[in-house]
C-alpha cells in the first residue's frame, strides 16, 4: 500500500480505491495496492511537465549518472525484483531473473550508452550546407504498461525517456504493480530530481484513460493489446499527442523445406511458451511443409510435453501458472472453440496442480485457415501448427492474421532464410533460431503497432528533429 509517487515523494491518492494483489500459484492475496484516478493523473502530468524544462537542459553527463544509477541499483535489488516478480506474475524464477530483472537493468545501461552526444549538431544529407539537425526531447512521456514484462516494458520506455530529457508519467498494470512500485522506490533513490518519474498505479478505464487523454502528454507510449491501444489512441488523435504503440501479435515460425526440424521445433516450442505463452512476440503458428507434417507434429508434441508444469519457485519448472483466473478462463475458452474450429488437440490435457491458474502447454494441429485459434492472440501456452505446399503459400499464412510483431524462418541456407524474413510483414524475423536483441528495433506491422522501441531507434522515439537552418558556417 505505498500509494503514488509523484514530484518526488510518495503521497496518498486523491480517492481511497484499492486493489488486491494475487499470486497465481496459490491465489492468494500478496498485497495490496491504492489506485490513482484523474485527478491523480492531473497531478503527476504536471509534475512533469514543471520538471521537464529543467531536466531537459541538464547537462547530458550528469542526466545520464542517473540512468545509469537506475540500472544499477536495478541490478543490485534482483533478487529482490525476482521474487517480487515471481509472487505476482507466476514466472518460473530462472526465467524471471534474466528475461524480468536483468534485461531491464540492461535497458537502462544501454539507454545512457547510447544516448551519448545524441544531442549533437549533424548535417542531414540532402538539406543545405548549412542546414544543421538536432534531436529535442518529445517532452512530457505517458507511458502506460502491461503485466506480462512489469519491469522490462516500463524500462523500455522510461530509460530511453529519461536519458533524451523527456520527463515520465507512468500508469503501470494493475494486475502485476508491484515491481514498478519497487522501481519508483530505486528511482526515487537515485535521486532524479522531483517530478522527472512519477508512478501512478491505478486501473486502466480510469488512470490510464486519464493519462492517454491527458492535453499536457507530448507522447504517448503505450503497450498492451491492440484493442487498448486503438481507444487509447483516440484522445491522443483528438490531442494532437504523438503515440507509439506497441500492441499484440500472432507471430509465425517458418520451417523451410531444408530445414533440420529437431532444432527448430524444439526452439519454437520453447519460444511459444516461454512466460506461458504470455509473451508479445510468442512465436505461436509454426508453418511447415506438408510433406514434414507427421514428423513436426510428433517433434512438438515431444517437446511440448517435456514442460514441467509447477510451482514457479521450484527449480525444475519451466511453466508457471497463467497470470490470473481470468486469463486461465480465456486461455480454456480458446482451446475449445479450437476444437468447434475442426482442429485436432495432440497434446494439451494433463494434471495440473489442483490450486493456481495453470494451464498444460496445447499444441494444434491441421488447423483450418482463418480458425480464431491460429488468428487471435490467445497468450496462453497454445500452439498451432499449419502446414502448406509451397513457399508462397507459406508467406502468405505468415501474413495471414492483422498482425505483424514477430516471425522466425529456419533453412539450411541462410540467404534463403533472409530472402523468405524479408517478405514477411513483420518488425522482427528470427533466422535460424537468433534469440531477442535488446539493441534491436521491436514494433509492429499493421495491428501490431506503430513506433520502435530498444537500441537507437528505441531511443529516438523520444525525441523530435529540429533543424537549424543557417546553423552551420557554409
Ligand atoms: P491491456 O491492453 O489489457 O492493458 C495494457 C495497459 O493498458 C494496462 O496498464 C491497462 O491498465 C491499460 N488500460 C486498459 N484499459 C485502458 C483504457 N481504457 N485506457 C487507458 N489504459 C487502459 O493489455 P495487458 O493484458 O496488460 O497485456 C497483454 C497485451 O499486451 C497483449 O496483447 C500483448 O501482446 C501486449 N504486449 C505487447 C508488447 C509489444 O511490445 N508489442 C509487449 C508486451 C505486451
Amino acid at each position: 500500500m505505498k500509494g503514488l509517487y509523484i514530484d518526488g515523494a510518495w503521497v496518498a491518492p486523491h480517492g481511497t480505491d484499492a486493489l488486491d494483489v494475487l499470486d497465481p500459484t496459490t491465489e492468494q492475496a500478496i498485497g495490496a495496492i491504492r489506485l490513482g484516478d484523474a485527478e491523480d493523473v492531473d497531478r503527476a502530468v504536471r509534475a512533469a511537465a514543471r520538471a521537464f524544462p529543467r531536466w531537459s537542459r541538464t547537462p547530458e553527463r550528469e542526466r545520464l549518472g542517473y540512468v545509469r544509477e537506475i540500472g544499477r541499483l536495478v541490478a543490485a535489488h534482483a533478487d529482490e525484483l525476482t521474487e517480487l516478480i515471481v509472487a505476482d506474475l507466476g514466472m518460473p524464477r530462472a526465467m524471471a531473473r534474466e528475461a524480468q530483472v536483468g534485461a531491464p537493468a540492461e535497458i537502462f545501461m544501454m539507454a545512457a550508452e547510447l544516448a551519448e552526444g545524441l544531442s549533437v549538431p549533424s548535417h542531414p544529407p540532402g538539406a543545405a550546407a548549412n542546414t544543421l539537425v538536432v534531436r529535442e526531447p518529445a517532452g512530457v512521456v505517458g507511458a502506460i504498461t502491461p503485466w506480462n514484462f512489469p519491469l522490462q516494458e516500463i524500462a523500455a520506455k522510461t530509460a530511453p525517456a529519461l536519458a533524451v530529457g523527456c520527463t515520465v508519467v507512468v500508469k503501470p498494470s494493475e494486475v502485476v504493480p508491484l515491481a514498478a512500485l519497487r522501481l519508483a522506490e530505486l528511482i526515487d533513490a537515485a535521486g532524479l530530481p522531483a517530478g522527472v518519474f512519477n508512478l501512478v498505479p491505478g486501473t486502466g478505464p480510469v488512470a490510464g484513460a486519464a493519462l492517454a487523454a491527458h492535453p499536457l502528454i507530448d507522447l504517448l507510449s503505450f503497450t498492451g493489446s491492440t484493442a487498448t491501444g486503438s481507444r487509447v489512441a483516440e484522445p491522443a488523435g483528438r490531442n494532437v499527442t504523438k503515440t507509439a504503440l506497441e500492441m499484440g501479435g500472432k507471430s509465425p515460425c517458418v520451417l523451410l523445406d531444408d530445414a533440420s526440424l529437431e532444432p527448430a521445433v524444439r526452439d519454437t516450442v520453447t519460444n511459444a511458451f516461454f512466460n506461458s505463452g504470455q509473451t508479445c512476440d510468442a512465436l505461436t503458428r509454426l508453418l511447415v511443409p506438408r510433406t514434414r507434417l507427421p514428423e513436426v507434429e510428433k517433434l512438438a508434441v515431444a517437446a511440448a510435453e517435456a514442460n514441467t508444469v509447477g510451482d514457479p519457485r521450484d527449480e525444475d519448472t519451466t511453466l508457471g501458472p497463467l497470470v490470473s483466473g481470468r486469463q486461465l478462463d480465456r486461455v480454456r475458452r480458446y482451446i475449445d472453440r479450437g476444437v468447434a474450429e475442426g482442429a485436432r488437440l495432440i497434446t494439451g490435457h494433463r494434471a495440473l496442480p489442483a490450486r493456481g491458474f495453470f494451464a498444460g502447454p496445447a499444441v494444434f494441429t491441421e488447423v483450418p485457415a482463418g480458425a480464431a485459434v491460429a488468428s487471435e492472440e490467445i497468450f496462453g501456452p497454445v500452439l498451432c501448427v499449419q502446414a502448406y505446399d509451397d513457399e508462397d503459400e507459406a508467406v502468405e499464412l505468415a501474413d495471414a492474421t492483422p498482425y505483424g510483431l514477430s516471425a522466425a524462418v529456419w533453412s539450411a541456407d541462410r540467404e534463403r532464410a533472409s530472402r523468405v524474413a524479408r517478405r514477411i510483414r513483420a518488425g522482427q524475423v528470427h533466422i535460424n533460431g537468433a534469440g531477442f536483441d535488446l539493441g534491436a528495433p521491436f514494433g509492429g506491422f499493421k495491428h501490431s503497432g506503430h513506433g520502435r522501441e530498444g537500441g537507437r531507434y528505441g531511443l529516438e522515439e523520444f525525441t523530435q528533429p529540429k533543424a537549424l537552418l543557417g546553423g552551420a558556417e557554409t
